[in-house]
């Protein structure tokens, strides 16, 4: 097998926003480092945090608190978060934001007086959704990508890694083995440390709204590494996708969050709301207890005509939904 070689510093595998961020960060503590980002895509075209309608959730405006955050994702959780891992999340959310706007050059919706716009999600007993419209994830990439592009780090894109590679000892990892999906050919990166950036994966169901690039092979090929994973049966559902037909890759494209958080209903084949019925918070209820009362009302044969359901705005009326669409 022939295997070119090369090394560097720190090797990141992906290049959403997580792999992003961490070589600017990477850099900005040692301008000197040797910094490569490898991915199975384009930098800043692959992955799901291109994806990214809804927006982030982050404590910012006048009246809401990073506890009332915290509490939130606790109790949307179950209580089964990990509490310090939850408040890590809640509280750097602030600081996270504010780089995205003042250092990266991200800029979010807002308000008439100029504070961030806070849009209704699930599971939130605050309006505290930051967002660009419904194009947030591609704001945040494309900045993201100009801030990765204008530094000196190297990339390796549409490389896909496919085992962590041990040092002769077997007591670290040494680098990592890819195939330029390209040419077929293979190469080793040998680096001092290698940060997985690679996200979890969907591919498995047939109907997924995720990237398409995450199949959890990052996941594998740490476990073949003796790595420990956790809470591997959290996988997320989002509730609401297209069913548009067996013919068309449409079918799954995800129908965002914000639509349930600005009023719209579920109905079932008999055009019946029945959220109300399984939970207090009826269509703004967690993603989980959406995602469960609307199999269950599938079970039960209340579909339409597609097997799926129906997501109306139609009570809204034309105004509202035009003006709050041009808003945002
Ligand atoms: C349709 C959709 C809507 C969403 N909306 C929201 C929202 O509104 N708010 C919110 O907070 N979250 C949302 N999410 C979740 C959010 O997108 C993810 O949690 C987040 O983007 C994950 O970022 P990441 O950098 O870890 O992974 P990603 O952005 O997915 O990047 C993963 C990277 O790893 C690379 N990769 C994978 N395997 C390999 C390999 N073997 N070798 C090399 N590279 C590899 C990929 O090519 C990609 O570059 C949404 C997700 C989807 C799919």
């Amino acid at each position: 097998m022939n295997v070119a070689n090369s090394k560097t510093d720190i090797l990141i595998l992906g290049s959403g926003g997580a792999g992003l961020f961490a070589a600017l960060h990477a850099l900005k503590a040692n301008p000197d480092l040797d910094v490569t980002i490898a991915s199975k895509g384009l930098l800043g075209k692959c992955g799901c945090t291109r994806m990214v309608q809804g927006g982030f959730n982050v404590a910012i405006n006048p009246g809401d608190s990073i506890e009332r955050h915290f509490m939130d994702t606790i109790e949307g959780g179950k209580w089964l978060p990990h509490q310090e891992l939850a408040w890590t999340l809640v509280s750097t959310a602030l600081e996270r934001v504010r780089e995205l706007e003042n250092e990266i050059g991200c800029f979010f919706d807002r308000n008439p007086d100029g504070t961030l716009h806070g849009k209704a999600f699930a599971g939130q007993s605050f309006d505290r959704t930051v967002h660009k419209g419904d194009l947030t994830g591609i704001e945040i990439m494309n900045r993201l990508a100009e801030q990765v592009w204008a530094r000196r780090i190297q990339r390796l894109e549409e490389h896909r890694a496919v085992e962590l590679i041990k040092t002769p000892g077997g007591d670290a990892i040494a680098g990592v083995l890819f195939i330029d999906m390209r040419t077929g050919d293979y190469l080793f990166v040998r680096a001092k440390a290698v940060l997985l950036a690679t996200g979890g994966g969907p591919t498995m169901y047939r109907y997924h709204t995720p990237s398409g690039d995450k199949t959890c092979d990052g996941l594998a090929m740490a476990l073949r590494a003796g790595l420990a994973l956790r809470d591997m049966e959290m996988v997320q559902f989002h509730p609401t996708g297209l069913l548009a037909g067996a013919h068309t890759r449409m079918t799954g494209t995800v129908l965002e969050e914000g639509l349930r958080g600005a009023g719209g209903h579920l109905l079932n084949g008999r055009r019946e709301r029945f959220m109300p019925a399984y939970d207090a918070k009826a269509e703004r209820a967690t993603r989980d207890v959406v995602s469960r009362a609307m199999f269950t009302e599938m079970r039960k044969g209340n579909t339409t005509p597609h097997g799926g359901l129906y997501l109306s705005m139609n009570h809204l009326g034309p105004e509202r939904v035009r003006r709050q669409r041009l808003s945002r």
